[in-house]
């Protein structure tokens, strides 16, 4: 997979692929990333990139006509062809579809990807409707400039290729994970356990010493009973989804004995709430 940046601050990338798995992926041929200095495709002594906005108001915007000739330079398909050659163009922006993992999980099934990064009060927005095939913003918040958000929407796509991560099962593993199998219940009471996170978070996860500042690890994590193992994790998963983003519960894949779980722990709280109100 290749992944192209454009941006007026090359210099940013200069370190981020020289580490951990984004520097292997590269060294086993899986990825390959170049960074485009936006100046290069100007044609002015001043080299200018930006410009003041119509219509006036703050800052500077960044003119069309650069980002088009690097676009072009790449030689990738014709727009509407790009989709199904598996090539995208994607501008990062604030205004754009928030990105998650169900997006990484797309982009990971491209064989390039041009990345935009945006600077000052923002891009033209013919780049929007001409040039890109999508807006992305990596969170409710503004950044400076799109050259983090470009590393993020890298990193999170690379890392699902595979091939790049050690055990390719650790994707689903992880918050926000597949669910990459169901395991039917013999009783016919539908689905009994779920395999693969099944889009929750993540379950806690504990290493030497046993005993920490007075916190000793869950025993049941030395058991050696997979099954006991599997179960606590799976119910770890379920409260800290619970606490922190209930919101995932609403489209997360649950088994029979994740929602008798789930509904243990609603009745539990809700019966701290109402000892509170007596
Ligand atoms: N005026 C813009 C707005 O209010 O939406 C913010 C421009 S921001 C200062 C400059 C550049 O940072 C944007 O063009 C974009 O490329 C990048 N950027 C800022 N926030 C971002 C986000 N949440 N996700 C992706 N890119 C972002």
């Amino acid at each position: 997979m290749r992944f192209d940046i454009i941006t007026i601050f090359p210099g940013f990338f200069a370190g981020i692929f020289e580490h951990g798995v984004i520097k292997r992926a590269i060294q086993g041929g899986l990825l390959e990333v170049a960074v485009h200095d936006l100046r290069e495709f100007t044609h002015d002594r001043h080299r200018t990139v930006d410009d003041r906005p119509f219509g006036g108001g703050e800052g500077m915007v960044l003119k069309p006509e650069p980002l088009a000739e690097a676009v072009e330079h790449l030689e990738l398909a014709p727009r509407q062809e790009r989709r199904v050659k598996g090539q995208t163009v994607i501008l990062l922006s604030a205004q754009g579809k928030r990105y998650s993992q169900a997006m990484a999980r797309e982009l990971a099934q491209n064989s390039r990807v041009v990345l935009l990064c945006g600077r000052y009060e923002g891009v033209d927005e013919r780049v929007s409707e001409l040039i890109a095939d999508q807006e992305l913003s990596i969170g409710d918040y503004v950044l400076s400039g799109g050259e983090l958000a470009a590393a993020v929407v890298l990193d999170t796509t690379m890392r699902l290729l595979p091939g790049v991560l050690g055990n390719q099962a650790s994707s689903e593993y992880e918050s926000f994970g597949l669910a990459d199998g169901l395991l039917e219940s013999k009783t016919g009471e539908g689905v009994s356990s779920i395999h693969g996170a099944g889009g929750l978070l993540d379950y806690p996860h504990y290493t030497r010493p046993a005993e920490f500042r007075g916190l000793t690890v869950p025993e049941v994590l030395s058991s050696g009973n997979h099954e006991q193992i599997r179960r606590w994790r799976r119910q770890q998963a379920i409260r800290k989804t619970l606490r922190n983003r209930p919101d995932l519960l609403q489209t997360a894949a649950l088994s029979t004995e994740d929602r008798s779980y789930l509904r243990t722990l609603e009745l539990h709280a809700e019966g701290a709430q109402s000892k509170d109100s007596v």
